[in-house]
């Protein structure tokens, strides 16, 4: 039986051929990226990020969830191990919260559908509410706004926001990077 993941396998087998590994260190931009699992908004390809540029959290929406704030904590916990604590102000870090347009997890603004969806899934209600992206916008603020009031926010670490336009593949900042 064919696999789905064959074409995929044989593209693994191109890329490793040429392959450099790179060692476990900072990531190169600086930059932790929070965004959306949707298939066309990987910011690999949308913001040219390449092996060891920088880690990406992706998950419906882009939301920043309390598994999200905890991932980014250790993330910081680790740099800081991995730099031997040597991390200076030319170091900081920036999170970039980046939302997109027409993101399938607008449909669950809708209460009818969204209960529909809770019922085939078994994903509580309120869940769903919250990772709907209606106006990608409001929800990028909204959710600089979490991170930045998050105790667990590592210090030195920046948060912006930015919203990725699907129809013209172009990113706008919403909001500049601050500090809590
Ligand atoms: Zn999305």
């Amino acid at each position: 039986m064919t696999s789905k993941m064959t074409p995929l396998l044989e593209h693994n087998e191109q890329f490793a051929r040429t392959y450099a590994p790179v060692p476990l260190g900072l990531p190169a931009a600086q930059v932790i990226v929070i965004t959306c699992l949707d298939h066309r908004v990987d910011p690999a390809i949308t913001l040219g990020l390449r092996l060891g540029d920088a880690p990406v959290l992706r998950n419906a929406g882009g939301r920043v969830t309390q598994p999200v704030i905890e991932e980014i904590a250790y993330l910081a916990f680790l740099g800081q191990r991995l730099s031997g604590g040597q991390l200076t102000d030319d170091s900081r870090f920036e999170v970039a919260v980046i939302h997109h347009t027409q993101c399938g997890t607008g449909l669950l603004a809708d209460p009818g559908f969204r209960r529909e969806a809770s019922e085939a899934t078994g994903v509580d209600e309120a869940a769903l509410e919250a990772s709907a992206v209606g106006d990608p916008h409001a929800t990028v603020s909204a959710d600089v706004g979490r991170l930045l009031a998050s105790p667990l926010l590592p210090p030195r670490m920046s948060v912006s926001g930015h919203v990725y336009d699907i129809e013209t593949g172009r990113v706008t900042t919403v909001v500049d990077a601050r500090y809590p």
